[in-house]
């Protein structure tokens, strides 16, 4: 029988001693192989032939490293296989063998050339050299024309031609080839059988499964196996001294052959996701909108802070607000009476102090010809403008002397102008009634940006003196307004104007507001309430992460058959790994775009529709939503990826 090979002293290929492989059966088990002893040496044909169910694919499997034996041992060209783990399985199955479905089990997303290419790029090999060889393997197999077409594009045998040049790519020094004609014609058989018995003329060993007698009549040896056991071994005519097979193509360098499977599993990505758009898209959208929520709402915190910390800045920097009471929501502090002129004297001699602008305010109707409205009228010194920052418009402003000789003159705002003034006729020298008392218009100011009165108020500016003897016939203000000196420190200035406010007024019957605190307080209100409103977001984040989660593992189950030939070509579990991981990371990262260019179109629509504050999307919350969209694809797409990675060759195989 095998005398040939024995007496060479040559070693075997493959080499079965007592194999045994039991599947569990209801409570006990079940033995596929009872205990097989069988010896493959390099270069022979073998045929192994028995009934339906005989345990021909279980030795197949084992054969090619797919499936372990429950007990005994397996070597392949001398090296014992029960111990190793399934990446150095796959390594054996990507060098020695080469595999022949009855369904050919052919990427239906890849080309002929993609297909055959797939086992050179678990190897490593270069792209040129990968893209050669496997053009020259159709080529040789007679598909040269066909090499772009999709496995749908082709016939029966025509697919089994491309998953022959599959199981050659990689050298295929052992074809394995289950049922190869089980599915073809009989005209496509008989040519399948002829490659076959070309490749083994070449050196290629070639291993048959069949239980077609008239096709294992091409072996040289025929093994009949039957209810697990073998039960026959026919030499059929002497095995020709095989010539050694050409060696295998060196594979490209460490770098570039990760930077090759990266990119393959990056294809197989988004080939997946073409092919599914639809759903694709569904997965995204809990990402899409968890995004564009977290951008916008972001975007609308900083610009809502960014103009309320402007408009404090009108207020005044390094200014402080002496108010009678004892804070703003105090009833009695119009009842106060002891913040008078005085104070405003004392606190301007202060060396710390820059300026000082007492007030007064007062809400009368203003009267102009026919036209009547509610203005606000504040009594101020002439400092007022300055230290507000606002912006003269028409006229002039009030000095000094109006403020000493208790001048009826009136500074009034654009609202007020254009409320007062309806058919745009000239309003500076025009006299205006507030109250009962007539004022000259002397000037016009620039309506300031919305303020904290709204800006619908019409305002009007008049010297203190005035308000208060002439309007109001009271002798106390309504807030004195200290300017601190550039180069003091605004807190010690705070506590020296306390000071000295509570020994004139021997009691604190006062508050002082600090612009600097109010601007403290808003940032780190908008803050909270940005941290807040993210937080919610990102609960939608997760939610959408557990969407991509569970398609995914949809998509896992419905590619497992895909998984079980990378597997069989011989991809290790990370490659498995990185190309679902990859494909949840990348689902998650064309969500993040598409909600980070919708809250973009937001911003835009926000602004056109004349909003008093804009969005502002900073490049660091579209940075650091990419990187949440990562992060979630990496989190949720490690489990189905995971679960993809693990599983078993040959069940993924044989699952449709
Ligand atoms: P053949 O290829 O010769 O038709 P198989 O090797 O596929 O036979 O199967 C041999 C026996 O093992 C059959 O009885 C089959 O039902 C059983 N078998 C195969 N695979 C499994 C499995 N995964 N779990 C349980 N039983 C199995
Ligand atoms: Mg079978």
């Amino acid at each position: 029988m095998t005398s040939l090979h024995s007496t060479s002293g040559e070693q075997p290929l493959l080499h079965l001693e007592k194999v045994r492989r039991e599947y569990p059966s209801g409570d006990g088990v079940f033995a596929a192989l009872k205990s097989v002893d069988l010896t493959i040496w390099p270069g022979e044909m073998v045929a192994i032939v028995g009934a339906s169910g005989s345990g021909k694919s279980t030795l197949m499997n084992i054969l090619g490293c797919l499936d372990r034996p429950t007990s005994g041992s397996y070597q392949v060209r001398g090296q014992e296989t029960g111990q190793l783990e399934p990446d150095q399985l796959a390594a054996l199955r990507r060098e020695h063998f080469g595999f022949i479905f009855q369904r050919y089990h052919l990427l239906g997303d890849l080309s002929a050339l993609g297909n055959v290419e797939v086992p050179a790029v678990y190897a490593g090999l270069a792209r040129n050299a990968r893209d050669q060889r496997a053009g020259a393997l159709l080529e040789r197999l007679g598909l040269g024309a066909r090499t772009g077409h999709r496995p749908g594009q082709l016939s029966g045998g025509q697919q089994q031609r491309v998953s022959i040049a599959r199981a050659l790519m990689n050298g295929g020094e052992v074809i394995l080839a289950d049922e190869p004609t089980g599915a073809l014609d009989s005209h496509s058989g008989v040519e399948v059988m002829k490659i076959l018995e070309e490749l083994h003329a070449e050196g290629h060993t070639v291993i048959l499964v069949t239980h077609d007698m008239a096709v294992a009549e091409h072996a040289d040896r025929i093994i009949e196996i039957s209810d697990g056991d073998i039960v026959a071994d026919r030499q059929q005519r002497e095995c020709k001294p095989a010539p050694s097979l050409p060696p295998p193509h060196p594979p490209a360098g460490g770098l570039q052959q990760l930077i090759d499977r990266f990119r393959e599993a990056f294809r197989m990505a988004t080939l997946a996701m073409a092919a599914h758009k639809l759903r694709t898209f569904l997965t995204m959208l809990g990402i899409i909108i968890g995004i564009t929520s977290v951008v916008s709402v972001v975007a609308l915190g900083n610009g809502s802070q960014q103009v309320i910390l402007e408009n404090i800045a009108s207020l005044g920097t390094n200014t402080l607000d002496v108010y009678p009471g004892t804070s703003f929501g105090d009833m009695r502090s119009s009842r106060v009476e002891t913040l008078v002129p005085g104070d405003a004297d004392a606190l301007a001699s202060q060396p710390y102090v820059d300026s000082v602008t007492p007030s007064v305010s007062s809400s009368v109707t203003a009267r102009y010809r026919n036209v009547a409205a509610n203005a606000q009228v504040s009594g101020v010194g002439e400092g007022y403008f300055r230290a507000k920052g606002q912006t003269l418009l028409q006229g002039r402003l009030f000095d000094a002397t109006s403020v000493t000789s208790r001048a009826q003159e009136v500074v009034i705002d654009e609202t007020a102008r254009d409320t007062l003034f309806t058919n745009g006729e000239d309003p500076i020298g025009q006299v205006v009634m507030f109250g009962n008392v007539p004022m000259r218009v002397i000037g016009v100011l620039k309506k300031s940006q919305m303020g904290f009165g709204g800006n619908d108020t019409l305002s009007a500016y008049v010297p203190y003196t005035t308000v208060m003897t002439r309007m109001l016939g009271q002798s106390f203000l309504s807030s004195i307004t200290v300017r601190i000196a550039d180069d003091a420190d605004m807190t010690a200035a705070q506590a020296a104007v306390t000071r000295l406010m509570q020994t004139r007024h021997g009691r604190t019957d006062f508050f002082i507001n600090n612009t600097d605190e109010i601007r403290k307080s808003i940032t780190s209100t908008t803050q909270t309430m940005t941290l807040l409103i993210s937080a919610i977001a990102v609960i939608a984040l997760v939610v959408g992460g557990i969407g991509v989660m569970n398609i995914m593992l949809v998509s896992v189950t419905e590619r497992t058959s895909e998984i079980g030939v990378r597997m069989a070509v011989g991809a290790r579990q990370s490659d498995i790994l990185q190309q679902f991981l990859i494909e949840a990371v990348m689902v998650c990262a064309l969500g993040g775009v598409i909600g980070v260019l919708l809250a973009l179109g937001i911003s835009g629509l926000f602004s056109l529709s004349g909003a008093s504050f804009p969005m502002i999307i900073s490049a660091t919350s579209v940075v650091i939503a990419f990187l949440c969209c990562t992060m979630i694809g990496v989190t949720f797409g490690f489990l189905p990826a995971r679960r993809a990675a693990r599983l078993d060759p040959v069940e993924a195989l044989s699952r449709n």
